[in-house]
């Protein structure tokens, strides 16, 4: 039977960890801040925004959450990034994405100072994770690593096969995983002969986008699988694909009207050592990463 990744157990404890540490900091009268940008009222970007923030209010951060209408210009959004970039209660700054189109989204990102950039993006950041000395890594990719080490995966020499190439989570996952010392393959939609690369993994991570795009066939038996895909479906025909004779998803199907699949057709976890649900595996880590950067930024750039 493989062993499922339980990483809603690990983001847990990796939050435990984190209201641990900004206990320590109140010692020095520090308390970590994270300032939260959510500009128009895109339902999903509102719902991950008050997560964020009610998450720091669980574990004793500040946090400021700061809304701007639809219609805000890019000098508007760099003037507000510019003002918390010099904020002595801002460790953390995070940018909402995606932002409106008329947006330069690049620019807003780039404008974050590195120190702060607790998703991890700025091209400093990307740079310092290439040059092997991470400071701020992003978020998903990091709790990935995360969910690898505390479930005792073997790093070291491992072959591990990264499809997807995101700035996201594809390229920093890949990084990542070479500092860890494992042999990395890098796959995207260009790969020839893709299934056979897969099978030669002994960590699969899949972060495509594309429901159950990674089929039993593709993957080695006893492999690794991490599934950071989140798509959701909603029509009959797709949901027996993936899901056909699973009565507690129907159930869930029926009620909703969708469910999620990852990018790792669920038939295929049968074949593996170990996997991470979708959803329950690599979701929960993204914010609990998030609140380590915050209290590690704000030691950083203390010189703690
Ligand atoms: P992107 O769309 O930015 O990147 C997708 C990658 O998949 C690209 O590199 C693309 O290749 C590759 N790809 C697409 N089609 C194929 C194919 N047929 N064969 C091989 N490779 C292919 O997506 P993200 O990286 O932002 O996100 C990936 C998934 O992870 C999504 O489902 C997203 O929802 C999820 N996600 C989950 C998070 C979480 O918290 N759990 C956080 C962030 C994302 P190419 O570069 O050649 O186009």
């Amino acid at each position: 039977m493989p062993n499922i990744l339980d990483g809603a157990a690990i983001a847990a404890a990796i939050k435990l960890e984190v209201a641990e540490e900004v206990r320590s900091l109140a010692t020095c009268a520090i308390r970590p801040g994270l300032a939260a940008v959510l500009v128009g009222s895109n339902p999903a970007s509102q719902i991950y925004v008050r997560n964020k923030v009610q998450t720091c209010a669980e574990l004793g951060l500040y946090s400021d959450l700061i809304t701007l209408p639809e219609t805000a210009n890019t000098a508007e959004l760099l003037s507000l990034v510019a003002n918390l970039n010099s904020r002595d209660d801002i460790d953390g700054i995070l940018v909402q994405l995606p932002l409106p189109a008329q947006l330069d989204a690049r620019a807003v990102l780039d404008a974050i100072s590195p120190d702060k950039d607790v998703d991890g993006l700025h091209p400093v950041n990307a740079g310092r994770l290439q040059a092997g000395r991470p400071a701020l890594a992003p978020c998903t990719p990091a709790g990935v690593i995360e969910i690898l080490k505390r479930s005792s995966i073997p790093l070291a020499g491992a072959h591990a096969v990264v499809v997807g190439r995101s700035d996201i989570v594809g390229k920093p996952v890949a990084m990542l995983l070479l500092a860890q010392n494992a042999t990395v393959t890098i796959c995207h939609s260009k790969t020839r002969n893709l299934g056979e690369v897969t099978r030669e993994a002994d960590i699969l991570v899949a972060a495509i986008g594309r429901p159950g795009f990674i089929t039993p066939e593709m993957v080695a038996p006893g492999a690794t699988l991490i599934d950071v895909g989140i798509n959701r479906i909603s029509t009959r025909e797709e949901f027996d694909r993936y899901f056909a004779g699973d009565a507690r998803r129907d159930a869930a199907f029926a009620k909703r009207g969708s469910v999620i699949v990852g990018d790792i057709h669920p038939q295929a976890f049968a074949r593996s050592g170990a996997y991470t649900p979708v959803p329950g595996g690599v979701g929960p880590l993204t914010i609990a990463m998030l609140m380590s950067n915050t209290a590690r930024a704000a030691r950083l750039r203390r010189g703690i």
